[in-house]
């Protein structure tokens, strides 16, 4: 809380959520507004609020995203820390994706390969909804240098439209960019403020992973991704959820500094104000066969092994604002 609060404060002070105050009393270790004299949680109106979970397994949970190649999926995680709830797992994940999605993006710039495809389907979309459970996504992906890529986005569209693809263009990319893009003829009229690049070969018949390798390797690793980690179960109202959560790792892929990343998510996760989670048979259809899971308690006090005893810790958020 100690940690949450000075990353929460620190910088631009404490603001009310309710009053916009800027004046607090703490009162027994809690915080109390003093102007509308509302008590005030470091939690509030943060991608934290309402989870009954133990920020200890929150921290878990956002070190494992912040640092594995490939996430972790709620089974998973539900099964390493004993917990019953595979709801409240999964709720959590998908917090951490809302936070993951939540952070300024930066145009990309230079030279941009952009093309859009389909993401589930017959075999791994919904079942027996009568839907083929297709969901349309604009991806676009940096050139930084012989066949080296920088930054992706992604985002979820409803058609191929020039309208609809000018639009995810002008979201993403900085005009005047080159953007490299198939034949498909919505994208001439999508490309005014850019110099477009198309990569069409007459009549060799070239499959379209040849035309745009970039954007082709972060398709089929998103979607390995989705097969392997979650084993093909993201339900298409969710696939903007773990399309941001695979964006967010692959952006920060040559990071050395996983702490830092483990840093800015919690920030995000501060700084972003839950969205509701969109109704789905995802979590209802995979609990029941999990609720028997015993929750495991800590039986022998806690030791901690050599390598982890260290001199005390700079921990700034203990002394109030940090001194740079
Ligand atoms: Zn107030």
């Amino acid at each position: 809380m100690d940690y949450l609060d000075w990353l929460r404060w620190s910088g631009h002070g404490f603001v009310c959520p309710h009053c916009r105050g800027t004046k607090r009393w703490s009162v027994g270790g809690r915080w109390r507004c003093a102007s509308c004299r509302k008590w005030v949680s470091v939690l509030g109106g943060t991608l934290f609020a309402g989870s009954r979970l133990p920020l200890t397994v929150w921290f878990h949970a956002i070190w494992r995203m912040a640092t594995s190649k490939s996430g972790v999926s709620a089974l998973e995680l539900q099964r390493t820390l004993g917990i019953s709830s595979y709801q409240s797992v999964w709720t959590m994940l998908h917090r951490l994706r809302q936070g993951m999605g939540s952070g300024t993006k930066n145009l990309l710039s230079g030279t941009v390969e952009v093309d859009e495809t389909f993401f589930g389907g017959p075999r791994s979309g919904i079942r027996g909804r009568g839907t083929t459970g297709k969901t349309m996504v604009a991806v676009a992906v940096e050139h930084a240098g012989g066949k080296a890529l920088g930054r992706a986005r992604t985002l979820v569209i409803p058609n191929a439209q020039s309208s609809t693809l000018s639009g995810f263009l002008a979201a993403t990319v900085e005009s005047g960019s080159t953007v490299v893009t198939d034949g498909l003829n919505a994208y001439h009229a999508a490309t005014t403020r850019y110099v477009h690049d198309v990569h069409v070969v007459h009549g060799s018949g070239a499959p379209a992973h040849e035309l745009l390798p970039g954007v082709h390797l972060v398709i089929s690793l998103t979607k390995r991704w989705m097969l392997t980690t979650h084993q093909g179960g993201v339900q298409p109202e969710h696939l903007a959820a773990y399309l941001d959560e695979f964006v967010f790792r692959f952006n920060r892929r040559t990071s050395k500094v996983p702490g830092l990343i483990f840093y800015r998510l919690v920030q995000a996760m501060l700084n972003t104000s839950p969205a509701p989670v969109p109704a789905s048979s995802d979590v209802t259809e995979h609990s029941p066969a999990f609720t028997f899971l015993p929750s495991t308690t800590p039986t022998a006090s806690h030791v901690a092994p050599h390598s982890l005893a260290l001199p005390p810790q700079k921990m700034p958020w203990r002394k109030g604002p940090p001194n740079g």
